[in-house]
């Protein structure tokens, strides 16, 4: 058995598969261990399998508008149990075109857990395997919060396995997959309740976005609970969950209640303290700006660094980190600003480059802002009214447009092409002169005064 590789990745998830395929198209002998399902949390319990259940909770806004366009529609419900079935089927085939993508590209698999060891390499199944890189891209997991009866609620990962959608439900946390997760339960029928520990939604988004996503939830009936801090959840004898909460209200029943309070790397057991790979005071993995740790010859990319957790991010620091070790492309690397991001709300929000407050802490003055609001076109006809706002934060006389961000339909798909435009440098006069799409909510983005 070969077990001695120019590559050895620990962690099949979006940055491990990119980076051991990108070395192995340069000619790398590489070696990927995972000890679960491959894809990681974005294919299995993440992005896909969540994108899914947003198009149905469109599709239930879609039908709920459907009679202000003069349809006469007759529903039955929402077959919970079939979506599911659907969505897992689809993410197995998944899971098996990335199987076989790695044995067209030549890389070894191994289905085991990984450790590091101090004799240099990696242990894993029972074998020592040795590499002159060793990429860590262990991902990360929700965090349980350490209160009485915490193990009564679950985490983004049990609600892709739930076998039928609960009545009542609590998310806990104001991040992106507590917005997401509550808007999909509250679209497909769920009394939905988001227990928010300050007053904002979205912190580390420019505020009038959560500001305003909170406006569209309390209007389609799902209900925000500010300064709503979980100190120990109880069962009733009805077997419903309680949550008392540390201003000493209690609130529930419900019949789920979901922890969505942040997210930690998975390094339990990898060995990061034997070999002495730092970690910063949250857990996760230090790494210079080439993703290489303290210790020579290991690297870690992805949501196990901590450094905007999305897909996107773990794939390209992974290619970046091959292309650099196997193609010869010797200041290959992640650059981390300016990348754009986008929250499965209802309706979406498109972000890209820096918030207003971020512009003015670092540029003050130079700073200068448009915005704009409007109900669009599409809910002209709809009872609801839910509105769009739209914000520009420009930079210097020339008006260099360092961010944009959006909430409301379409500003999903409207983004990357902004981001491109902001990456590139573009000005406010080169938004301006760029000839409007019409009828759209896109052009006021270049319409703008
Ligand atoms: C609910 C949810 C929704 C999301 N939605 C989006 C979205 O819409 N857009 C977006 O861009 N991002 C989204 N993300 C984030 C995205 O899923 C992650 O940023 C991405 O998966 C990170 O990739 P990664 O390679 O770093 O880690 P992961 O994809 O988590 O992969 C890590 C892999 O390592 C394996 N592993 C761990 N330890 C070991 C070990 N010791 N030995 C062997 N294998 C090991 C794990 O089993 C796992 O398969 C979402 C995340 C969640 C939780």
């Amino acid at each position: 058995m070969v077990t001695d590789y120019d590559l050895i990745v620990i962690g099949g998830g979006s940055g491990g598969l990119a980076c051991v395929q990108r070395a192995a198209e340069y000619g790398a002998r590489a070696l990927l261990i995972e000890s679960h399902r491959l894809g990681g949390t974005c294919v299995n319990v993440g992005c896909v399998p969540k994108k899914i259940t947003w198009y149905a909770a469109q599709l239930a806004h879609a039908v709920h508008d459907a009679p202000d366009y003069g349809f006469d529609l007759s529903l039955s419900g929402h077959d919970w149990a079939l979506l599911r079935q659907k969505r897992d089927a689809y993410i197995v085939r998944l899971n098996d075109i990335y199987a076989a993508n790695l044995e067209r590209s030549g890389v070894s698999l191994l289905r085991a857990r990984a450790t590091l060891t101090t004799r240099p390499g990696v242990q894993a199944g029972g074998h020592h395997y040795r590499a002159s890189h060793i990429v860590l891209a262990t991902g990360g997991h929700a965090v349980v919060p350490a209160i009485p009866g915490a193990e009564l609620g679950i985490t983004s990962d049990d609600f892709f396995t739930l076998p039928a959608r609960p009545a009542d439900v609590a998310i806990v946390g104001s991040g992106y997959i507590a917005v997401e997760l509550a808007g999909l339960f509250s679209a497909l029928g769920t009394h939905t309740t988001l227990l928010v520990r300050g007053e904002r939604l979205l912190g580390c988004f420019d505020p009038f976005l959560g500001v305003q996503l909170l406006d569209t939830m309390r209007e389609e009936g799902l209900e925000p609970l500010l300064h709503a801090t979980p100190t120990a959840l109880r069962r009733d004898p009805q077997g419903k969950i309680n949550i008392d909460l540390a201003d000493g209200r209690r609130v529930g029943p419900f019949d789920t209640v979901l922890w969505a309070i942040g997210r930690k790397a998975s390094v339990a057991g990898l060995g990061l303290d034997a070999v002495r790979v730092l970690c910063d005071a949250a857990g996760f993995v230090r790494t210079d700006p080439f993703q290489e740790t303290n210790v020579s010859g290991i690297y870690a990319i992805g949501d196990a660094t901590g450094r905007a957790q999305l897909t996107p991010v773990a794939i390209a620091a992974g290619r970046r980190l091959a292309d650099r070790l196997f193609g010869g492309q010797k200041d290959r690397r992640l650059d981390y600003e300016n990348i754009p991001t986008v929250i499965f709300s209802h309706p979406p929000i498109g972000t890209v480059g820096l918030t207003e407050a971020e512009a003015r802490r670092r540029h003050g003055a130079a700073v200068k802002v448009y915005s704009t609001g409007f109900v669009p076109l599409y809910h002209s006809m709809t009872t609801r009214k839910p509105r769009t706002l739209m914000k520009l934060v420009t930079v210097g006389s020339e008006e260099r447009v360092a961010g944009v961000h959006v909430i409301g339909p379409g500003a999903d798909e409207m983004l990357q092409g902004f981001a491109v435009a902001v990456r590139m440098g573009a000005t406010k006069r080169d938004f301006d002169d760029t000839v409007a799409i019409h009828p759209t909510s896109a052009e006021e983005l270049v319409t703008m005064r």
